[in-house]
This record gives structure tokens, sequence and C-alpha cells, in this order.
């Protein structure tokens, strides 16, 4: 654990990584869980009511990973087509698990009436580290970018490439974690050389919107749907969510293609990155799941009931 008043323990402050840096970061890493138990064996068990196609592989050596899509039954060329992704911060462990969790509860309906593809687990190798980043240190959610360095986002963006003009929704499963400001906060400041300015942790759900094609209706009928499972975060005493202006009840708004976030990449109308707040004492893993369902289902529904 580092605090703002301590350096990170890697590197020298005011100076960005070099090689020597990022491999002392990497032999840091441990293995806590399995993609393999945790991931694959759910996917292989929703595969008797799915279709799932591997998109891509990463090898890690020596860990492989291989990267699996699940589409809807019944998929038909004249419909639009969702997109829900899960894992691309592999730590936030319930935007994998609420994928998963809609697969297995909701998808097979849903599935008759649109398009679904659900890409539940991007960064495997981060899952089973509980990080942020990929090994070479590169934080995938800000790679999502043609000829993209992170292999993570650039197997996810040929996966979706030939169905782009087609995507009706494109929902981006993450988590805001106290881990955030004591750990990958301060050690992407100390990896690029900058000072670590902490900015606080919102209690509660919030979404983030993209400010280059707003759609704020579209994250109130999330808000309200994901109210009703867990609290939503308030703003801070100077109207922000973590160092964002809240434009509505808990929604502030990036600039998804400029940042190189996931929400970027499709250029669907309906898109957003849901925030769960798992540390929080008032909720728990399995509220944290169900929220990210219900983020899922009413993004879904506010995108049909439009026709
Ligand atoms: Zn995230």
């Amino acid at each position: 654990m580092t605090t703002a008043t301590s350096p990170y323990p890697i590197g020298t402050p005011g100076i960005p990584w070099g090689e020597v840096e990022r491999a002392q970061w990497l032999s840091r890493q441990v293995r806590h869980r399995s993609y393999q138990n945790d991931v694959l064996s759910v996917i292989e068990r929703l595969s008797t009511r799915f279709d799932v196609a591997e998109y891509g592989r990463l090898d890690y050596s020596p860990d492989h990973y291989r990267l699996l899509a699940i589409r809807s039954r019944n998929w038909r060329e004249e419909r639009s087509v969702v997109l829900v992704t899960g894992g691309v911060h592999g730590y936030e462990t319930s935007g994998v698990h609420g994928a998963l969790q809609f697969l297995d509860q909701q998808a097979a309906e849903y599935g008759e009436r649109i398009n679904l593809l659900v890409a539940p687990c991007v960064s495997p190798w981060a899952y089973e580290r509980i990080h942020r980043w990929n090994p070479n240190a590169i934080d995938p959610n800000r790679s999502f970018r043609d000829g993209s360095v992170a292999g993570e986002s650039s197997v996810l963006i040929r996966l979706i490439a030939p169905l782009r003009g087609r995507f009706r929704v494109h929902i981006d499963l993450h988590e805001t974690t106290d881990t955030d400001e004591s750990e990958f906060s301060p050690a992407l400041a100390a990896r690029d050389g900058k000072a670590f300015e902490p900015e606080g942790i919102p209690d509660g759900f919030y979404l983030v919107d993209d400010s280059e094609n707003p759609q704020p209706e579209f994250q109130q009928a999330i808000i309200a749907a994901v109210a009703q499972v867990t609290h939503i975060a308030p703003p801070g005493a100077d109207g922000q969510i973590i160092g964002s202006e809240m434009v509505s009840p808990g929604v502030i708004r990036y600039a998804m293609r400029q940042l190189g976030l996931c929400a970027g990449i499709t250029g669907a109308r309906y898109t957003t990155t849901t925030e769960v707040y798992p540390d929080s004492p008032r909720t728990t893993p399995e509220q944290c799941n169900a929220a990210q369902v219900a983020a899922v289902c009413a993004a879904i529904d506010f995108a049909l009931a439009q026709g």
C-alpha cells in the first residue's frame, strides 16, 4: 500500500519508468485467481445456449489466454447489435461476473429481439492478478486506438470491426475501487514520472457518458434501474464525481475516443461505462453483480423502446 506522502516503491519520483522499472513491477505481480476456473468454465456451460467463439489469444509466457466472445443464437443480419464488455480492467470483478450473470439470466430473452455480443473478460491476465494493467504495465482502457500496443484492446477492436455501423448499444462494465487510490493511481503517476494527486473515491454507482455523443435520457434510465439494486454516488462538495463535473445524478462525461476508452470503439448511438463501487459497507459482491446486470438490461430496454 502506498499513501500520497510516501513515494511509490518502484522508480525515482519525477522520472518515467523504463524497462528496468517495468520488469521490477511485473516481478511483484502475483496470480490470485484462475481465469480457467472462474470464467472459461462458466462460458463452457453457457455454450449449450449461446454461440461461443475465440476472438484472440494473449501469449504472456508462460501464461496463455484464449479470449472468448459469446453471441446470442438466432443472430439476424437485419438486426442491430448490442455489445457488452467486461473485465477490460481485470481487477474489476463485477464487470466480469456481471456480464456472465447477464448471459445466464437475461440474454436468451433479449436475444430474441436484438443481436447480443458479449466479451466478458477482456483482460484475463489482469483478472488473475487483480490488476488494472497488462504485463507490459499498459492500461488497456487507455489503449483502444488503431494500431494499439495493448493486445487486449487490439483483438477486441478486430472482433467488432466487421460490425461497425450496426451497433445500437455498447455498455462497458467497470468498477471504481479503493485500490484505485491506494495502488493503481499512485502506480500510474510513478510510471509516468508524475505526482500522484488523490481525487477521492465516490461511495456508490455512477456512469460515464460520452462527451462527444451525450445521451442523458439513456444514462438516466440506467441510473434509475440500478438505484433499485444499489446506491448511486452523490457528488462531492465541489459538485464533482472523481474529478469530473456531475452532469445529472450519478453521471459524468469523458471524451471516450480521444482517451482511447473501450466505450468509444463501436460508434453506437447509446454507449456508457458503468462504475460499480464494491468497497462500500452498504453493498455486497452479489449486489455489485446484480447492479451490472440491471444496468445492461436497462440499457437494452431503453434502446428497444426507441424503436
Ligand atoms: Zn475500470
